[in-house]
């Protein structure tokens, strides 16, 4: 199980959703394909699949926006029902370890990292 977990989450979350703009790993995410969507108006369908690549230079999309999408629903988080991340300010100069800490994005990547730092040190 441990085993499972660490195979898991070995890359990082590093996949980017299309649609809601969030970081996953590779378990949280499927391939986007918008013929899969057909209970979904065209509108939002256009509206939600952003062409954003990511890993492998492929479009990714969440498990959760997939299967509303399929569903034929706008799905909560994404950046279509005005939840996309804001741009981090200019006035912020912050290093790495003080960006993934703030950051929306991943949360518990940063805690672990800064956990990481503080055995280290
Ligand atoms: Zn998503």
């Amino acid at each position: 199980m441990i085993n499972l977990f660490h195979k898991n989450i070995a890359h990082g979350p590093e996949y980017v959703c299309t649609c809601c703009d969030q970081l996953w790993y590779k378990c949280s995410v499927v391939k986007c394909d918008a013929k899969q969507y057909k209970a979904c108006s065209q509108d939002v369908v256009k509206s939600c699949l952003t062409g954003f690549k990511s890993v492998k230079a492929t479009e990714w999309i969440c498990i959760t926006c997939d299967s509303n999408l399929k569903k034929g629903k706008l799905p909560s988080c994404s950046k279509a029902n005005k939840m996309g991340f804001p741009d981090k300010p200019d006035i912020l100069n912050l290093t790495s370890l003080e960006e993934g800490l703030i950051s929306p994005q991943i949360p518990h990547r940063s805690g672990s990292q800064a956990f990481s730092y503080c055995r280290v040190a």
